[in-house]
């Protein structure tokens, strides 16, 4: 017995090469994990510090549905301070991961038969998500750089929604202010919600992030969602937020009190001391993987193979449409070179001559990965 509305959505494919990557390691084998988009550092001492000791302290009960006070007025605070979106305490909505305020926005936002616009290749999350509310899904072109292509040609009768998710997983795009005028321009003359998923903010290299919900125009039409996984590296402690119009965050808030309850309460205080406290381990991060990006897009360019330089997230996405493309490489990735990586395709119709190799990994790794690939070339 099952839904038809879960029938028709497959699982994520991210999650699973990584259970597969995980079990064939187990088992002996030498795999190069590269599938996953799992920042590989420790969560950062003085966060888990803070959520240790907030057990102790016995905070072990449930909070409040949107999050306990103290979050959710550091996050206003944050997004107000360094995004520009402004945010009240009382906007902010905490949840277990990003993960889940995406699919709660989308379900609040959509009505059964409503059109939602992703911009080229997307993350693998959002489809569902959209199927799961009843709506479908029109693809937005993008050009050789990722960067959206005429996207009003996408805009069908019942669209309703565009997902922007700046840095990009899984292209490691970045939209500059003139990209995201353009889609401000297009979302006001439509009358379109933007959701703006901007969880690779802190990853970003040669750029300078900038939230939709910042320009003029946007920000009662826009759902601001990030969260703690990517830049503390705090995948496993579960924790993310949205902010919006306040309409919108009521209806978030009861399908969160009817589901997860909230998120976690001591790894909210985890949260609290992220934001916080010092940012040197950000930073330090962030300048690994800036090494790791140059080390694998230089090897990659050495090989023959081509790949747009990402200017954010930890992701490459080569073009390997001269090798029979990117479902195939990705089989002989993990069949001949014990690499696991994530195929294209699986980021939607527009990925399918592409790999994606999450360079979360060490530079000795990427080192290794490049022999093997070379070897299998
Ligand atoms: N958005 C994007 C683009 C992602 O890559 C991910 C993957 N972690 C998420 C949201 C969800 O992150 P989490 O649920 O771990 O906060
Ligand atoms: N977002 C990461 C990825 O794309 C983690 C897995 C997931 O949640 O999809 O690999």
């Amino acid at each position: 017995m099952v839904s038809a509305r879960l029938a028709s959505i497959q699982e994520s494919t991210t999650l699973k090469i990584s259970a597969m990557a995980k079990k064939l390691t187990a088992s002996g084998l030498d795999i190069i994990d590269m599938g996953v988009g799992e920042p590989d550092f420790d969560t950062p001492k003085h966060i888990v510090e803070a959520g240790c000791n907030s057990i102790r302290m016995g905070e072990t009960h449930y909070a409040p549905t949107a999050g306990i006070p103290e979050l959710r007025q550091t996050i206003a605070e944050k997004l107000s301070r360094e995004n520009r979106v402004p945010a009240g305490a009382e906007d902010v909505i905490v949840t277990p991961g990003a993960k889940m305020a995406v699919f709660a926005a989308v379900q609040a936002l959509l009505q059964e038969g409503d059109e939602c616009i992703l911009i080229g290749p997307s993350w693998v999350s959002y489809e569902p998500s959209v199927a799961f509310a009843g709506g479908s899904v029109l693809w937005g072109k993008v050009d050789e750089n990722f960067m959206p292509q005429d996207i009003a040609e996408a805009i069908g009768p019942r669209t309703r929604l565009i997902i922007v998710n700046s840095p990009t997983n899984p292209t490691g795009a970045v939209f500059d202010r003139g990209v995201l005028e353009e889609i401000r321009d297009l979302a006001v003359d439509h009358d379109l919600f933007v959701i703006s998923d901007e969880i690779y903010e802190k990853i970003i290299y040669d750029h300078e992030h900038i939230s939709i919900a910042s320009l003029p125009g946007m920000v009662d039409r826009t759902v601001t969602i990030n969260g703690f996984s990517k830049a503390y590296a705090m995948t496993g402690w579960r924790l993310g937020y949205l902010t919006g119009p306040k309409e919108t965050m009521k209806w978030v808030i009861r399908l969160l009190s009817h589901s997860v309850s909230q998120a976690t309460t001591f790894v909210q205080r985890a949260g609290v001391a992220a934001l916080q406290g010092p940012q040197d381990d950000v930073e330090m991060m962030v300048a690994e993987f800036r090494a790791r990006r140059d080390v694998l897009v230089r090897g990659l360019e050495e090989l023959g193979i081509p790949c747009s330089k990402p200017g954010g997230a930890f992701y490459v996405f080569p073009d390997l449409s001269a090798y029979g493309g990117g479902d195939l490489f990705t089989e002989r990735l993990l069949k001949e070179a014990l690499i696991a990586a994530t195929p294209g395709s699986a980021f939607g119709p527009g990925g399918a001559d592409y790999v994606r190799l999450s360079y979360a990994t060490s530079q000795n790794r990427i080192h290794q990965a490049l022999e093997r690939i070379e070897k299998i070339l």
